[in-house]
């Protein structure tokens, strides 16, 4: 099968690797019909997270069809169509019991890498890192997924892949980042980091009832997709944070701060510079700016929640403000088996539609492309996600498809996953858009009836 594989910083490749098998009794395999790049995936492209191995498969956040299932997983059958949770986790043990999904005692092999890190080790996650269990990612065309009867759940007919591939990980994560909050009614909350999670946590922070959200980022595409969502936006190049935001509380800062940046944060100026030469030389795992603005700009009592992801050891961490002005400080890996059903009602009672982050379709072959695009936050990128399944050759620039064009094979409809070849031929056939003026061929791209246009209008003129 075709999978995305990590070889290095900046490094990722599309591969053939070898298809994964039933290993254990509560394993399914899916077939992968949509799957997306994560903020999470970009540290591990960027080389910060450690235990990475050349040739690792990445991608966490996938969903598709159960095409094989182990003999004790009794809730999925065959041709199930299911979006799955990013953490393993077995469903039984101590904080599996407590919905502490993303903590599993049972699902990382790996446990004792993690713990010399960490001091006890989380789940199993896929696609991520060896430390964190060296399970193959989703970013392929087949994924394992063990402890399938806990981390999935079933789609019903009517929901297209895009309006619920996400909760697999980042509606349920910034839906959890804004929970984290505990928000009450007429609170403001601040959002540091607009990519996908900030994204969600700020309409979650709305959805549970907060009165002001304030959205902080610098790219204008990403503020604007804050302000659609209901945000007050903030660009951190040209005002000063803390300022705006005692501005706007009487002087008493946010009740609640969501730092939905992480261990990359964009640091302008001399603590900037600090932290990548700290970070560069591994002095430092990560650089903090952001929680530390949190910090400094929450209100007296309120919480910093943390869903951006860090990584180890970091400097300058403001405890005497956390200390004294009695914070409460709340983070970890989603416990996203926990939110599923809750958010999927969601979705399904119209509150929010998630597909509203996704600016780039592209085919899983174009991986490396959209890492780049989704890296680099060129063409108004927000979210990438890939489709394993589709062949067609995407417009010429950044192989991307056009808004809101969706694929019949990835709807609702659940029979299109059992179609035969032929049919999947004469849709692939009816789907090419480009056709040749002169002869009626058709073409997958531009490119290709442009090639062809040449010898075409050739033979027309001779
Ligand atoms: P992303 O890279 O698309 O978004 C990060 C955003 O932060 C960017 O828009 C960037 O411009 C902004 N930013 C950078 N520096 C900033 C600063 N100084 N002030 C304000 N904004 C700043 O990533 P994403 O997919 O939205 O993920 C965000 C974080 O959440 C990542 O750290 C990711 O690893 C983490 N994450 C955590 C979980 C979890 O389970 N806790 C799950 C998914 C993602
Ligand atoms: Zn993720
Ligand atoms: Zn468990």
């Amino acid at each position: 099968m075709r999978a995305n594989c990590w070889y290095g910083k900046r490094d990722v490749r599309v591969e053939d690797v070898a298809e994964p098998r039933i290993l254990n009794r509560r394993d399914a395999i899916v077939r992968i019909t949509t799957t997306a790049i994560c903020g999470s995936d970009l540290h591990l492209y960027n080389g910060f997270v450690p235990t990475m191995e050349k040739g690792d498969i990445l991608g966490h956040e996938f969903m598709g069809e159960v095409v094989e299932i182990g003999p004790d997983v009794r809730n999925l059958k065959q041709g199930d169509r299911v979006v799955v949770a990013f953490p393993i986790s077995c469903g039984k043990c101590f904080f599996c019991q407590k919905e502490l999904f993303s903590l599993c005692e049972n699902s990382n092999p790996n446990a004792w890498m993690a713990q010399k890190l960490f001091g006890q080790s989380p789940a199993g996650l896929y696609g991520y890192t060896h430390m964190l269990g060296g399970f193959a990612g989703g970013q392929a065309e087949y994924a394992r997924v063990p402890f399938a009867d806990v981390g999935t759940i079933k789609i019903p007919n009517g929901l297209g892949d895009e309006q619920v591939l996400f909760l697999s990980d980042i509606f349920p994560t910034g839906y959890m980042a804004a929970e984290n909050c505990n928000i009450q009614p007429g609170d403001t909350v601040a959002v540091w980091g607009c990519g996908p999670v900030g994204q969600f946590a700020i309409r979650s922070a709305l959805l549970l009832g907060a009165e002001r959200v304030f959205a902080i980022d610098r790219f204008l595409e990403r503020l604007g997709m804050a302000k659609e969502g209901g945000a007050e936006t903030i660009n951190y190049e040209d005002a000063d944070v803390y300022d705006i935001l005692m501005e706007n509380t009487g002087g008493l800062g946010p009740d609640s701060c969501i730092d939905a940046v992480g261990l990359e944060a964009h640091v302008p100026g001399v603590i900037g510079a600090y932290d990548r030469v700290k970070q560069a030389m591994m002095l430092e795992s990560d650089r903090p700016h952001v929680f530390r603005q949190a910090v400094l700009a929450c209100r007296k009592g309120g919480t910093v929640s943390v869903p951006g992801v860090y990584s180890g050891f970091d400097d300058k961490i403001p405890l005497g403000s956390l200390m004294n002005k009695g914070l409460t400080v709340k983070s970890g890996q989603t416990h996203v088996q926990h939110y599923m059903q809750p958010l999927l009602e969601r979705i399904q009672n119209g509150e929010i539609d998630p597909s509203f982050v996704i600016t780039h379709r592209m085919r899983l072959e174009d991986a490396a492309e959209g890492y780049e695009i989704f890296l680099n936050k060129t063409d108004d990128c927000v979210k990438v996600v890939l489709k394993p399944n589709e062949t067609r050759a995407m417009t010429p620039k950044t192989n991307r498809l056009s808004k809101g064009e969706v694929f019949s094979d990835m709807q609702g409809d659940h029979s299109a996953f059992s179609k035969g070849g032929e049919a999947m031929a004469e849709e692939h056939e009816a789907r090419q858009p480009y056709k040749c003026a002169v002869c009626g061929a058709k073409f997958d791209s531009q490119d290709q009836l442009q090639n062809h246009l040449k010898s075409c209008t050739q033979k027309k003129s001779q």
